[in-house]
C-alpha cells in the first residue's frame, strides 16, 4: 500500500516572496524575482510588467507571484 496522498507539504502552496522583498527599481512590495547568472532581481507588480519579457529571455528563473497581488 502507497499512502502518500496525505502527506503534508507545508510549503506547497506558501508564497516564494514575503513582505520583506522589495522591488530593487522602487522600493515597493516585490511579486517578481528574477535569478540571473549574477543574483536575484526583486521587481514589484509595476516594474515587472515593464520587464518580464526580457527578464524571462535572460533569467535563469523567474518566480511570478503576481497572482497573488492584493491591493491593501
Ligand atoms: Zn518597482
Amino acid at each position: 500500500m502507497n499512502a502518500r496522498s496525505t502527506l503534508e507539504r507545508p510549503n506547497a502552496n506558501s508564497a516564494v516572496l514575503t513582505a520583506a522583498d522589495r522591488c530593487d527599481m522602487c522600493g515597493a512590495r516585490a511579486w517578481v524575482r528574477a535569478t540571473m547568472a549574477s543574483g536575484n532581481l526583486h521587481f514589484c507588480a509595476h516594474h515587472a510588467r515593464n520587464h518580464i519579457d526580457a527578464l524571462r529571455l535572460k533569467a535563469l528563473e523567474v518566480v511570478d507571484e503576481r497572482h497573488l497581488l492584493v491591493e491593501d
